[in-house]
Order: structure tokens, then C-alpha cells, then sequence
């Protein structure tokens, strides 16, 4: 049977994408997690008897730790979404960022390293796929898109960790020969994800009659991807895709902030109305449109991203299933049936509030 190490699968996109890959293969799965504030058990929940399906605790920059896991499970491949992933949180702390995502992926391909060399033929088959994301690119003016040959330009600390740890992987493939791919994906949206990231934000606000925070002047643009289409494209570049190279995942789905908020208003009313919410009466406002609030800027606001798939479309024959409609249709519907989730994720420290300032912008 083949195994998979999973890590970061207590997270938002990792819990996804076991999701995915237990219905879509007949693979074992071992997640190996840290648990930080963004990794939740819950999100895991409905495994825990599966037979294919097994939890550990862990850092993957611990190499012990790590090393432990390889020869317990004996694993065909690993997929590394393991990160810490918050860009306003990079601002306000980066070097937790260092640790995970270089050192952690660094201390994860030495292991994938002593495995492969005692693996013979069989290092062959085995994979290091790394899920990184379109921020290692930087930013775009109003035209043009990310593809898998445009030069790595990282704005932000998360970025700059993710782009050292595509360029680490990269190395391990071309000089100790480890068999790697890499996906670069837009933003992702859909269930699961923490209550920080603006989508989950602005559902869970909006509900509460908090403001809905616009950093600037709300023109930055993102290219959404529902996040089970981001896992089928995990799981067709890792079943298919040519080793040693990176692929872009992205949907085509480039809005604005204000207008992604806009439609999250509109999908919310259709479900929720604002005449009919408490919170919002209490506050005498008759539409989620009101709650709309400009915040300075985050330092160093990447402009735009939009990103060109042509490459995974053309090569491994993966499409976006999900148009921005439905998959924003359901995610809030998720939310509105999930309060449960919502509060216990947000148990610990975390009370959404803002993140990611430097002491250059306050006054300004
Ligand atoms: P997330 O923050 O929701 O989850 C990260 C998970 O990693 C959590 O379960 C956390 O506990 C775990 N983790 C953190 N540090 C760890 C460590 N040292 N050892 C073991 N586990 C650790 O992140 P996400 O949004 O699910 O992103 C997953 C991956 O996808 C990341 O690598 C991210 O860079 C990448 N990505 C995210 C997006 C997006 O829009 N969210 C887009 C493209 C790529």
C-alpha cells in the first residue's frame, strides 16, 4: 500500500485535502502536525477511525521527530503543507515563519534524502511534492500573469520564507537527484479555514455587526480558487506531473477586495438578512454593505495577483470545477452551519483582531 505523509494536515488546506485524497485513492495517509493556533483536530475529525488514516503530533523542524515518522511509516511520498501561513502575522513576527517554512522544509528533505537513499529502485516512485503558493512571484501591475517562468520577487516575509523553501526543494532535485514538484496556487477559500484569513473574516463579522476592515483603498486584487480545486491539482500534479518541475494552480477568478466583499455581503443576505440578525438591529444597520470599515494599508500590499494555469491544464489535464459563485455560495453556507467550529477555533489568543501593522504606519 502506499503511504503519504501529510504534513500540516491539521490546517485549512491539508484537512481538505485528506478529504480528498481518502475518497479519491486508496492511499494511507499519516498527518504529521504541529497543532499551532492554526491547526485543529476538529478540522480532522470525521478520520479519526479511518483505517487508512493515522495523526502525529509533531514539528517538521524537528529532525528527530521527523526521522521517527519516516521509518515508523515507511512513506512513498510527502506532501509538505505544513507552513505558517499568515502574512500580517510574518509582519508582526517573522521568525516563527524562518523556522517552519525554510528550516522546517529543509529538515524534511534531509529526511526524504536518507529515505530515498535507502529506498534503492524504489526512490524512483517516491515524491516530495511542496505546496507553495503565487505570493513567491510578488506582485502585478493591472496586466499580466504569474506563470511557472516568471521570476521570483517575495514582498513579505511569509512570501520570502515560501520562495526560499520552492528554491531549497529546487536544489534537493537538482543536486542529490530527489524526486520533487512543486505547486505554486492562488488564494484559496472553502471550509476549514481559520477565521483570520478575509473571507471567513468577513462571513464571521459581518454576523457579529463587526466592521468589515478594507486595508487601502480596497483595489488590491486576488485570483480565487476553491480549495478542493487547489487538492485535485495537489493530487493530479503529485499522480502525473513531471519530476523536478513546479506547476501553477489558479482558477481564473481575479476580483478586488471590495468587490469579493461586496458579493460575500450579497451571498450572506440571500441566507441571513440583516433585517432579521440581532447584532444588526442593535446596531440600527439595515445591510452588511454598512459594515463595510478603510484600515490603513498592510505594509508592503502586494497589488495584484493573477495566475496563468495553462501549464497543469495543458499537461495534466486538471480544470477548475468551481466558479466563483457557487464556491462562495457554499463556503458561507459552511459557515453559517458551522458556529460550533467557529468558536472553538477561535478558543485560544486570537479575537480577529487586526494584525500586521508596523509602529511606519501608525499616525501615518
Ligand atoms: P494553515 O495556516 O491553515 O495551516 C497550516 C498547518 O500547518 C496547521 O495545521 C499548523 O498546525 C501546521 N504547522 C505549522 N507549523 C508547523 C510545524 N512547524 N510543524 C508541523 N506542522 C505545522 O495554512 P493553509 O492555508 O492550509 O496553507 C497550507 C499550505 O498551502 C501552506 O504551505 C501555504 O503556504 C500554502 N498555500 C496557501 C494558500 C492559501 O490561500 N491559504 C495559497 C497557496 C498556498
Amino acid at each position: 500500500m502506499n503511504t503519504w505523509i501529510v504534513t500540516g494536515g491539521a490546517g485549512f488546506i491539508g484537512a481538505n485535502f485528506v478529504q480528498c485524497a481518502l475518497e479519491a485513492t486508496d492511499v494511507r495517509l499519516v498527518v504529521l502536525d504541529r497543532l499551532t493556533y492554526a491547526g485543529n483536530v476538529q478540522n480532522l475529525a470525521q478520520h479519526a477511525n479511518h483505517p487508512r488514516f493515522h495523526f502525529v503530533r509533531g514539528d517538521i523542524a524537528d529532525a528527530t521527530a521527523v526521522a521517527s515518522v519516516f521509518r515508523d511509516y515507511d512513506p512513498t511520498a510527502v506532501l509538505n503543507f505544513a507552513a505558517e501561513s499568515h502574512v500580517d502575522r510574518s509582519i508582526d513576527g517573522p521568525e516563527a515563519f524562518v523556522q517552519t517554512n525554510l528550516v522546517g522544509t529543509f529538515t524534511l528533505l534531509e529526511a526524504a534524502r536518507s529515505h530515498c537513499a535507502q529506498l534503492g529502485p524504489r526512490a524512483e516512485e517516491f515524491r516530495f511534492l511542496h505546496v507553495s503558493t503565487d505570493e513567491v512571484y510578488g506582485s502585478l501591475d493591472a496586466t499580466g500573469r504569474f506563470s511557472e517562468s516568471t521570476a521570483y520577487a517575495p514582498n513579505s516575509p511569509y512570501a520570502a520564507t515560501k520562495a526560499g523553501a520552492d528554491h531549497l526543494v529546487r536544489a534537493y532535485h537538482r543536486t542529490f537527484g530527489l524526486p520533487t514538484l512543486i505547486t505554486n496556487c492562488s488564494n484559496n477559500y472553502g471550509p476549514f479555514q481559520f477565521p483570520e484569513k478575509v473571507i471567513p473574516l468577513m462571513i464571521l463579522n459581518a454576523l457579529e455587526a463587526r466592521d468589515l476592515p478594507i486595508y487601502g483603498d480596497g483595489q488590491n486584487v486576488r485570483d480565487w480558487i476553491y480549495v478542493e480545486d487547489h487538492c485535485r491539482g495537489v493530487l493530479s500534479v503529485l499522480g502525473k506531473g513531471r519530476v523536478g518541475q513546479g506547476y501553477n494552480i489558479g482558477a481564473g477568478n481575479e476580483r478586488s477586495n471590495l468587490d469579493l466583499i461586496d458579493i460575500l455581503c450579497a451571498e450572506l443576505e440571500a441566507r441571513r438578512p440583516a433585517r432579521e440578525n440581532p447584532a444588526m438591529r442593535q446596531r440600527e444597520l439595515s445591510s452588511y454593505l454598512e459594515l463595510k470599515t478603510f484600515v490603513p494599508d498592510r505594509p508592503g500590499h502586494d497589488r495584484r495577483y493573477a495566475v496563468d494555469s495553462t501549464k497543469i491544464q495543458g499537461e495534466l489535464g486538471w480544470r477548475p470545477a468551481y466558479d466563483l459563485a457557487r464556491g462562495l455560495g457554499e463556503t458561507v453556507e459552511w459557515y453559517l452551519d458551522h458556529p460550533e467550529w467557529c468558536e472553538a477555533v477561535q478558543s485560544g489568543t486570537y479575537r480577529r483582531e487586526r494584525l500586521g501593522t508596523t509602529n511606519r504606519d501608525e499616525g501615518a
